[in-house]
């Protein structure tokens, strides 16, 4: 069977209403029906519109957080249930913006994992390492660490709905990608890790995206790795000239 890659596009603090709502127009049209899995995540304040423009087609809505809560006092904080009723399939957690800009903590994110699937929502949990922490031999206690704690409590019959992103730090929005052999290194420790967790079909089938600096002309051969299931792009994100031919990547 052909492998089907999951391919995400988070656009961060861009773009107004209008102009997301042009770009998911753009997106459905030069995707059309194809082959892998692709996944917007606008801002809080465009999902409404972009679920509405992308009706009809096979890209699913995605938020790019959510609070820890379902509801309450919580000001500033966007519940679950908030982006469920707009449409939204996927949230992604714990993404390192969130973890360095933030302070998100392992726990924090944990909690939101745990949330979102108990809403049924789908989390893209983020992991990853800083500069610092590679050069000091630290990279897989950190991601591991990263994996184990925002996993805390996950069933294994949930687990089929968590997508893992990887994300070293030092390459998002820096135009370094890690080499596909060191990412796909990382993404199989990820897996020995998940094996530790949940055994080894459920570490085999688990979907692991790649995200940093993922371009048109370096996504073919990040995915050519066995290891990489898919991408968690930002930058290229942006246009459908540059997320069009990622998610294409095939052809
Ligand atoms: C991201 O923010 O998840 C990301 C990978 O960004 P970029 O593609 O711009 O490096």
């Amino acid at each position: 069977m052909m492998r089907k890659y999951y391919i995400a596009g988070n656009w961060k603090m861009h773009k107004t209403v209008s102009e997301s709502v042009a770009l998911a127009k753009e997106l459905a049209k030069e995707l059309g029906p194809c082959g892998e899995r692709v996944m917007v995540a606008p801002a809080f304040t465009a999902l409404s519109a972009v679920a509405e423009a992308l009706k009809g087609t096979n890209i699913v809505l995605g938020a790019q957080n959510m609070g820890p809560d379902l509801q309450g006092a919580h000001t500033g904080e966007v519940s679950p249930l908030m982006l469920k009723d707009l449409g939204v399939v996927a949230v992604i957690l714990g993404h390192s913006e969130r973890r360095h800009s933030y302070l998100e903590t392992d726990a924090l994110i944990n909690k939101k994992v745990l949330l979102a699937l108990a809403q049924g929502l789908e989390p893209i949990l983020c992991v990853g390492e800083t500069l610092e922490e590679r050069e000091a031999g630290k990279l897989e206690a950190v991601v591991g660490t990263q994996v184990r704690e925002g996993l805390k409590g996950v069933a294994a019959s949930d687990l089929a709905r968590v997508t893992i992103a990887y994300e070293p730090v030092w390459a998002i929005g820096t135009g370094k990608t890690a080499t596909p052999e060191d990412a796909d290194a990382v993404h199989a420790y990820i897996r020995v890790v998940l094996e530790s967790l949940y055994g080894k079909p459920a570490a085999k089938a688990m979907c692991i995206q790649y995200g940093g600096s993922v371009k048109p002309d370096n996504a073919a051969e990040l995915m050519a790795k066995p290891n990489i299931d898919g991408a968690l792009v930002g930058g290229a994100a942006l246009k459908a000239e540059t997320f069009g031919p990622i998610v294409k990547f095939r052809s």
